[in-house]
C-alpha cells in the first residue's frame, strides 16, 4: 500500500472530491445527493491524470497536469481557463524538451508522495471536520434509516391517492386581489371532477420545507420531540409515509429542484436524472456550469424549473398508471419563482425570469400578466393530466391539488417594506375524495392533510391538529423559534364545533 501510494498520483482524485465532501459537510445535502457528484468528480481525476500522464510521458508529471487541469476547471471564466490551458500546455512541452535533450533528473517521482501526502492531510481535514459537526451521524443516519416494511394491500377497498402540489400557489381571493386574476375557471373545472375547493385554506407555515415537514409528522414543529433541527430530515422520517406503507401503499414522489424538500425516502423517487440544486452549486464555481448549460439547456435558469415541472407531470402519469396501490407525491415547482411558462407553455422572455424578487428587473406591472399567463396554462394542464390520472387509476382514485403556502406578497413594490404575513399562509386545496362529502371543510389547513385522509379512508383514528399559523421569528429560524398565531379563517365558533 505504502509502495502504491509512493508511485502512483492518487492526489488528483483526493483534489477532486474534497470541494464535493467539503461542501457537504458545510450543507444539510442528504447522503444520496453526492454520489454523482463524487463519481464525477473521481472519473474526471482519474481521465486527467492518465491523459496528462500519456501527454507528458510520465505518470508523476501527469498528476501534476490533472491538478493543474482540475484549478483551471475552476477558473470562473473561459478567458482565465485559456490562459490556464496555454500555460500548462507550455510547460508541458518546457518539460518534454528538458527530459529529451538536457537528460536532467529533476526528481519527478518525488512529486508523487508528497502530493499523496497533501492530499490524504486534505481528506483527514475534511474527516475531521465532518466528526466535528456532526456530518458523519447525519450520513449515517441517512444510509441506516429504516422506514416501515409494506403490507401486502390491507383491504381491496383502499384507494389510490394521488397529491399534486403547486408550490406556492395562492387561494383564489389572493389571486384576485394581488394578481387581478379570476380563477373561478379552474376551480369550476375541479368542481365538475368532484373536488370541493376550500376557499378559505391555509397552509400552517411559510415555507415549503416547514410546511412539509408538519405534513409528513402529521404535527406541528414546536410540539416535535427530536433532537434535530433538520427539516430535510423530517421529511423523510414520515409516520404518515409509515402508516401508509404498513397499509400497502407504495410511495411516489419526484425529484423536486429543491433537493432539502425532495422525500428521497419514497419507494419510487421519479425524475431523479434531473440535476439537483447541490449539484449545480457544485458545478457553480466551475467553468463547468456554463458549458453544461450550452449542451444541455435543462440544467439552467428557466427550462431548468420547465423541465422540472414537465417531469413531475410525467411522475403523475407514470405512478397513476401503476398496478400497485400507490400513494404519489408530486412536486411542482410553479407557480414559484421563477415564472417559465408563457400561456402556451412556451418559455417566458428573459426579463422576467428570475429566481427572487431580488433577480427581476421589471415592475410589478409586468410580472403580474405573465403570472396570470401562466397560471392558465398550468391551470389547463393540471385538468388534463387529473383527468389521465383518474382514466388511469379508476373512478375511486383520491386527489388532493394543493400548495405548500401562498405567494409571495414582496412581488408588489407597494409590499417591500410590510409584506402581508397572512398572505403567506393563503394556500390553494381542493380535494377529491370518493365517497366522502366535503371532508376537510371550507377552511383546511395543510397539517391535517393525511389525517384527513386517512381517517376517512385508512380506518386510523389520527388527531386533529389545531389550525394555527407558525410565523418564523427569522426565516428559516429553526424549528421551534415561531409565533404562533390564531388562524383567522376558523372562528372560535366553528373550531369548538370540530
Ligand atoms: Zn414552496
Amino acid at each position: 500500500m505504502s509502495r502504491l501510494l509512493g508511485s502512483v498520483p492518487v492526489y488528483p482524485v483526493a483534489l477532486a472530491v474534497a470541494p464535493v465532501l467539503a461542501t457537504y459537510v458545510e450543507s444539510d445535502a442528504s447522503v444520496a445527493t453526492i454520489t454523482r457528484p463524487l463519481l464525477v468528480a473521481t472519473t474526471l481525476a482519474v481521465v486527467l491524470t492518465v491523459a496528462g500522464a500519456r501527454v507528458v510521458q510520465s505518470r508523476h508529471l501527469g498528476g501534476v497536469a490533472a491538478v493543474a487541469s482540475l484549478i483551471a476547471l475552476r477558473a470562473s471564466a473561459i478567458a482565465q481557463l485559456a490562459w490556464l490551458v496555454l500555460l500548462v500546455v507550455a510547460v508541458a512541452m518546457v518539460v518534454r524538451w528538458l527530459r529529451r535533450y538536457l537528460t536532467v533528473d529533476f526528481a519527478a517521482h518525488r512529486i508523487t508522495p508528497a502530493g499523496n501526502l497533501v492530499g490524504g492531510v486534505l481528506l483527514l481535514i475534511i474527516a475531521i471536520s465532518a466528526m466535528v459537526n456532526g456530518t458523519v451521524a447525519r450520513a449515517i443516519d441517512d444510509l441506516t434509516r429504516v422506514t416501515a416494511v409494506r403490507a401486502p394491500p390491507a383491504s381491496d377497498e383502499l384507494p389510490d391517492i394521488h397529491i399534486l402540489l403547486f408550490d406556492s400557489y395562492p387561494r383564489a381571493d389572493v389571486l384576485g386581489r394581488v394578481f387581478a386574476h379570476d380563477n373561478s375557471e379552474f376551480f369550476e373545472g375541479l368542481e365538475a371532477r368532484g373536488f370541493d375547493v376550500s376557499d378559505r385554506s391555509r397552509s400552517n407555515y411559510a415555507n415549503t420545507a416547514n410546511t412539509l415537514a408538519s405534513v409528513f409528522n402529521m404535527a406541528h414543529l414546536p410540539d416535535l420531540d427530536v433532537d434535530h433541527q433538520s427539516t430535510r430530515r423530517l421529511i423523510q422520517e414520515s409516520p404518515a409515509l409509515d402508516i401508509a406503507r404498513r397499509l400497502g401503499y407504495v410511495i411516489h414522489a419526484n425529484q423536486a429542484p429543491w433537493d432539502n424538500v425532495t422525500l428521497r425516502s419514497a419507494d419510487v423517487l421519479c425524475g431523479s436524472a434531473l440535476p439537483t440544486d447541490f449539484e449545480l452549486h457544485l458545478l457553480s464555481r466551475t467553468v463547468l456550469h456554463d458549458l453544461l448549460a450550452t449542451i444541455v439547456p435543462e440544467t439552467d435558469g428557466t427550462e431548468r424549473f420547465a423541465a422540472y415541472t414537465d417531469t413531475a407531470f410525467e411522475c403523475l402519469a407514470d405512478s397513476a398508471t401503476s398496478p400497485e396501490l400507490v400513494l404519489s407525491i408530486n412536486h411542482f415547482p410553479v407557480p414559484h419563482l421563477p415564472l417559465v411558462f408563457d400561456r402556451h407553455g412556451d418559455l417566458v422572455s428573459e426579463e422576467l425570469a428570475g429566481e427572487e424578487v431580488d433577480d427581476l428587473s421589471v415592475p410589478f406591472s409586468r410580472i403580474a400578466p405573465a403570472y396570470r399567463e401562466q397560471l392558465a396554462y398550468l391551470n389547463r394542464r393540471t385538468l388534463e393530466a387529473v383527468d389521465d390520472a383518474i382514466a388511469a387509476a379508476g373512478d375511486e382514485t383520491v386527489v388532493v391539488v394543493m400548495s405548500d403556502h401562498g405567494p409571495e406578497s414582496s412581488l408588489r413594490e407597494d409590499y417591500v417594506d410590510a409584506p402581508d404575513v397572512h398572505e403567506r399562509f393563503t394556500n390553494l386545496f381542493a380535494a377529491r375524495t370518493p365517497g366522502r362529502t366535503d371532508l376537510f371543510g371550507d377552511a383546511a389547513t395543510t397539517v391535517n392533510l393525511f389525517p384527513g385522509l386517512f381517517n376517512a379512508y385508512l380506518d386510523t383514528d389520527l388527531p386533529e391538529q389545531r389550525p394555527s399559523l407558525f410565523s418564523p421569528v427569522e426565516p428559516f429560524s429553526g424549528i421551534e423559534r415561531f409565533d404562533e398565531l390564531p388562524n383567522p379563517d376558523v372562528s372560535a365558533q366553528s373550531r369548538r364545533s370540530q
